[in-house]
């Protein structure tokens, strides 16, 4: 999953990418109103860590605009104690959520999963499933009838995309926008590799799960 998160006070914004980063998600980081918007108009994201005093754009004009494109993006805002009527303004504009500073990780951590969650899920964060094929958040691994084999960080975040969207053809470029970021310069045979590293890992546990090609798109997970 990928997150954005847009805040001007530099450390806290490090600190909190290192920590999403560490939870597995992919992160980018905007220290400014402007560039934070245009991150958040690429329509990639899964979750915005919103800030409301920013530099240049505030959060509140950031959440407008974003709605006002149709974007549906789960949005956490970020607000000081004192914010009180810009919490209310900012959940009037469509936040979905807030956490006051200063917080615990813990907590942020417990809200962006609640945010990120899928409806209909059955409640745990650690496994998400396809068939009987299981993917392992905290041991990054996957594992079918009692088999298991370890995933790296970019295999883990590509089964996940895949599991999230079943039967779905997904474009290679959805996927590098995704696990990489829409601004990188993976290719398009990157992914391949990865997907042929997942294949063989799918077929050494005995899954009866396929990552199908859609020649010249992308992939599907059948
Ligand atoms: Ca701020």
């Amino acid at each position: 999953m990928r997150l954005l998160v847009v805040e001007d006070e530099m450390q806290l914004a490090d600190a909190l990418t290192e920590i999403l980063k560490r939870n597995k998600y992919a992160v980018d980081t905007a220290y400014n109103g402007n560039d934070g918007l245009d991150c958040a108009l690429s329509g990639v994201y899964d979750c915005i860590i919103l800030d409301i005093m920013l530099p240049g754009m505030n959060g509140i004009e950031i959440l407008r605009n974003i709605r006002n494109e149709k974007l549906s993006t789960p949005v956490l805002l970020l607000t000081a104690r004192s914010e009180v009527e810009d919490k209310i303004n900012g959940l009037d504009c469509g936040a979905d959520d807030y956490l006051t500073k200063p917080f615990v990780t813990g907590e942020l951590l417990a809200r962006v999963r609640a945010l990120t969650r899928r409806k209909g899920d059955i409640f745990d964060e650690n496994k998400m499933s396809f068939n009987s094929l299981e993917l392992n958040k905290s041991s990054c691994s996957m594992s079918f009838s009692g088999n298991d084999v370890k995933l790296s960080l970019k295999e883990y975040q590509i089964m996940e995309l895949l599991i999230a969207n079943p039967h779905q053809i997904l474009p290679k470029e959805r996927i590098i926008e995704k696990i990489w970021g829409y601004e990188s310069d993976v290719e398009y045979n990157n992914i391949e590799v990865y997907i042929s590293f997942l294949r063989k890992k799918l077929n050494a546990i005995g899954a009866d799960t396929q990552i199908k090609t859609a020649r010249g798109i992308g992939y599907s997970l059948e």
